[in-house]
């Protein structure tokens, strides 16, 4: 059924980059089999699942929506991709992205944007579009996102879906292609909270192959979507996650979550985070820092794509550029040139070093903010989905969709959104909330009361 409905719907929406039906059917029969025989399976065993294309996934290619890496097939599987294949769940195929995980909107993808299934004439979110427009547009029931600074969440908002991005350390990154190490997570994309919570524990967990892996269990999620009521919790509203610059459609409808809330039984206090103001403008020398070393790699000598320079002699240097050069979108190349000046020499203290004190002045503002409440909440986004081409040539307002997503990645905690109805120009919106590290339970406990 999903297969079909891909072959219908993909060609406008546009959520994946590669489809691997007979492989998906393959798992599917054999889960099949095996139920017949009586065997005891995983409870998502046979529902089918969208995997965003910066995950490596054995036999079936992976580009980062990237000319860089078109028609590379990976040798190998992602740890979470082994445990979707282990607990039975047939991988439909590979969702497109803004190149290498860089962007809000997948109109950074080197094979095109995705469609928001709300609206045909508006992005998904990004980086992660196409999982959520796979969710969203029911193509899959379930999919895999990354998240650097919002790209499980943002994407999530702006389609009416759920998504997570567990605490650092909390699911593995090991066979995830990198963006910013010290802030990638992987996660959960679905309609419902529970379903989410049945994801995030079957890929959540320790891995050996990571070496930033956590040692703990990823706690009882599934039990928590089930809790129902909400006495006993404090919520934080994050003062400066709101109000000024914010679409009052978004504001309004997250006023009336917090109200549902309430009525559960959530106690509703006010925090204040000031260092949030800074958030911004330290991940954007973080992430490129950190970027620009993992794309170090893609130098065409390896693996991927190789351009061999038409004239003069050939040098690795000027195949690199050459490679470089064709292989790498704008924004990519941006984000390079930010960090590699961010990283030289005589640069290094006042831009890298000052950020890193940023991060943690944000992780002790919310130290503070969870002695006073259990769960931090806001809207995911300041607006709904937007028109293609809108910010497009504006890094700074495209940078500006992540200001409420992007201080949880700072800070290694985890951070869900779930939908809180629609504004009053039709659109979906999505309601964050925020958990101390470890706490992810939290997140699906208030997350399924909203549902
Ligand atoms: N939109 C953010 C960025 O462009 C987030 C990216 C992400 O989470 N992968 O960096």
């Amino acid at each position: 059924a999903h297969l079909e409905r891909i072959a219908q719907v993909d060609g406008a929406v546009h959520a994946f980059l590669h489809v691997n039906g007979e492989e998906a059917l393959a798992t599917a029969r054999d889960v099949d089999e095996r139920r017949a025989r009586g065997e005891e399976l995983h409870p998502l065993a046979g529902v089918p699942i969208a995997v965003k294309d910066v995950v490596v996934t054995k036999g079936q290619p992976t580009t980062a929506a990237s000319r860089m890496l078109e028609g590379w097939v990976p040798p190998y599987d992602a740890t979470i991709v082994e445990r979707l294949r282990a607990a039975g769940l047939p991988i439909l195929g590979k969702t497109n992205l803004d190149e290498f995980a860089m962007g809000s909107s997948t109109e950074h993808s080197a094979f095109g944007p995705t469609r928001n299934p709300w609206d045909l004439e508006r992005i998904p979110g990004g980086s992660g579009g196409g999982s959520a427009a796979a969710v969203s547009a029911f193509e899959a029931p379930l999919a895999i996102g990354t998240d650097t600074g919002g790209s499980i969440r943002q994407p999530a908002a702006v389609t009416g879906s759920v998504g997570t991005k567990p605490t650092y350390g909390g699911v593995s990154r090991y066979g995830l292609i990198a963006l910013a190490s010290s802030l990638d997570q992987a996660g959960p994309v679905s309609r419902t909270v529970l379903d989410s919570a049945l994801l995030h524990e079957l890929i959540g967990g320790h891995d050996p192959r990571d070496s930033t892996s956590l040692p703990d269990p990823v706690g009882d999620l599934v039990a928590a979507a089930g809790a129902g009521d909400l006495r006993g919790v404090r919520l934080g509203v994050v003062r400066e996650l709101g109000g000024e610059g914010y679409q009052p459609g978004v504001q309004a409808s997250f006023t009336a979550a917090l109200e549902l809330l309430r009525q559960a039984g959530a106690e509703v206090v006010e925090v204040s985070c000031p260092s949030f103001a800074y958030a911004l403008a330290a991940y954007y020398l973080i992430l490129p820092a950190e970027a620009s070393s993992n794309l170090a790699k893609f130098d065409g000598m390896r693996y991927g794509l190789r351009v061999e320079p038409s004239e003069g002699p050939l040098t690795a240097e000027r195949v690199m550029g050459a490679t470089r050069g064709a292989g790498f979108g704008d924004e990519v190349k941006r984000r390079i040139i930010l960090g590699t000046h961010a990283l030289s020499a005589g640069y290094f203290d006042a831009y890298y070093g000052s950020a890193q004190q940023v991060r943690t002045l944000i992780q002790r503002d919310f130290a503070a903010a969870f002695e006073q409440a259990d769960v931090l909440v806001s809207p995911t986004t300041p607006t709904t989905a937007f028109r293609f081409g809108e910010k497009l040539d504006d890094p700074m307002a495209m940078y500006l969709n992540d200001v409420a997503t992007i201080p949880a990645n700072l800070a290694g905690i985890p951070g869900i959104s779930v939908p809180s109805g629609l504004s009053d120009d039709g659109l979906p919106v999505g309601f964050q909330a925020l958990a101390p590290a470890r706490e992810d339970a939290r997140l699906y406990r208030v997350g399924a009361v909203l549902e």
